[in-house]
């Protein structure tokens, strides 16, 4: 019998767990357990929805405790802090600083990225942060007072990749939708890029029509702008250019934590993602794996594998097969990643999609539904299809008789 750890219960980690789970622990075969701080799991491209007060807490979120008894793996809340691959162990951190040591046979690192300030100055003291639930909330507990304010208020975001449009899109949806209630409120946001498009990892015809439609929106798009340093209330451009704002938040590129770069010996590239073969697997230690954005995963194209939930969720199902082939003494297979195209959701009716390579782009509400079916395909894994149709149905029952913004409209 082995031992399988997965650290880390985001777009691929809960998904692994769920599949080695139902295979493995329901017939005693393996043990397989799951290492993971936070209490709940949100689809982490849905984080926005809870800065800008959209998201259903009630039918979104999944309890790691009610999941894992139904899936059959262990779960322990917790953090991994460090790493001793002779001993083949992991020291672990509970919520009261406790430390203890969890041993394993496979160790599967699933943890994630966060957002990059390339080290500009006053970022980390003057923005917030979209790369937890956690920190979503903080921020709606301070957009929520703009939105409820008279008057004016401001709100500046910093990077207009996925994080940066879906969040701008979002809050200028829940402003307009506000102003029917009540005329005076107004939310004026700006977003601002330092390349020279919305989207500079997507398709140039998908960054145009993105741009279309937030500036349709109300959003105050700013290309070919770098922040240099921020300040309270303030954000100074390389052109000495100063964007006051109420609000601050900052959503451009993706970076590991600095943790991940002194584990063990384990090689790491300059955003501190793990390095792994084509299979998964460590370039340095056969018996640990990593997928999701904390990998650096070579293509047979001489790239490597994007950071997107796309990825994280095909990168899980690979991983769940091969490790069932591992374990019955058979060779690894390489893992290819299937670009199924990428769509941007442009406030809660609307989205942009490209597809086929980039040779389609789409655009309207029914790609905003292919946009939701990639978090129902999430779903899907985690509960199967029948318990996906039936929240499907109460989210639309509960959509006509709720207001769009769910607090405090007075
Ligand atoms: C607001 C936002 C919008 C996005 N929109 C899109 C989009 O439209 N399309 C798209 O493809 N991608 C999008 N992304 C990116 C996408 O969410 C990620 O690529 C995907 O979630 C990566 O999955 P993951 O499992 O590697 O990491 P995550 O989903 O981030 O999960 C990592 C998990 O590891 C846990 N963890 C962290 N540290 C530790 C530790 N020390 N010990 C144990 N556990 C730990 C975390 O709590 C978390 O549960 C978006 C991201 C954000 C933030």
């Amino acid at each position: 019998m082995s031992k399988i750890v997965v650290v880390g219960g985001g777009a691929a980690g809960l998904e692994l767990v769920t599949r080695l789970g139902r295979r493995f622990s329901r017939r005693g075969e393996h043990e397989v357990v799951l290492v993971e701080p936070a209490s709940h799991h949100y689809w982490k491209p849905r984080l926005h929805e809870i800065a800008a007060g959209t998201f259903d807490n009630e039918l979104d979120a999944v309890s790691y405790l009610q999941h894992s008894y139904c899936n059959q793996y262990r779960y322990v809340q917790a953090s991994m802090a460090d790493l001793n691959r002779e001993n083949k162990s992991i020291e672990i951190r509970n919520s009261d600083g406790q430390l203890s040591t969890l041993h394993y046979d496979y160790l599967v690192i699933a943890v994630g990225a966060v957002s990059n300030d390339f080290k500009t100055e006053g970022v980390s003291e003057h923005c917030l942060f979209l790369d937890s639930a956690d920190q979503a909330q903080q921020a709606w507990e301070q957009i929520n007072p703009l939105l409820k304010a008279d008057g004016q208020r401001h709100i500046s975001i910093v990077g207009a990749g996925a994080t940066g449009v879906e969040l701008a899109a979002e809050l200028a949806k829940v402003s307009q939708k506000l102003k029917r209630y009540r005329h005076d409120a107004d939310l004026k946001i700006t977003l601002v890029e330092a390349s020279d498009r919305v989207l500079p990892a997507g398709p140039a015809c998908m960054s145009q029509k993105v741009l279309n439609s937030l500036v349709q929106h109300g959003v105050d798009v700013k290309t070919n702008t770098r922040v240099n340093r921020a300040e309270k209330g303030k954000l100074v451009t390389d052109q000495g250019d100063v964007l006051t704002a109420d609000l601050q938040l900052w959503a451009a590129g993706i970076k590991c934590a600095p943790w991940l770069a002194s584990l063990d010996g384990l090689e790491t590239n300059r955003l501190n993602q793990l390095k792994v073969d084509s299979t998964l697997r460590t370039t340095l230690d056969d018996s640990i794996f990593v997928i999701g954005d904390s990998a650096e995963c070579p293509q047979p194209d001489g790239g490597f594998v994007t950071p997107r939930a796309q990825a994280a969720n095909q990168a899980a199902g690979h991983l769940a097969r091969q490790l069932r082939r591992l374990l019955n003494g058979k060779s690894m297979m390489p893992f290819i990643f299937n670009d199924g195209g990428m769509v941007i959701a442009v406030g809660h009716n609307y989205a942009v999609g490209s597809l086929m390579n980039n040779k389609l782009i789409v655009r309207g509400r029914f790609v905003r539904n292919l946009y939701d079916t990639i978090f129902r395909l999430h779903q899907q894994i985690l509960f199967g299809w029948g318990r996906v149709a039936a929240l499907v149905v109460l989210k639309r029952v509960k959509a006509s008789l709720n207001p769009f913004y769910k607090h405090n409209i007075s």
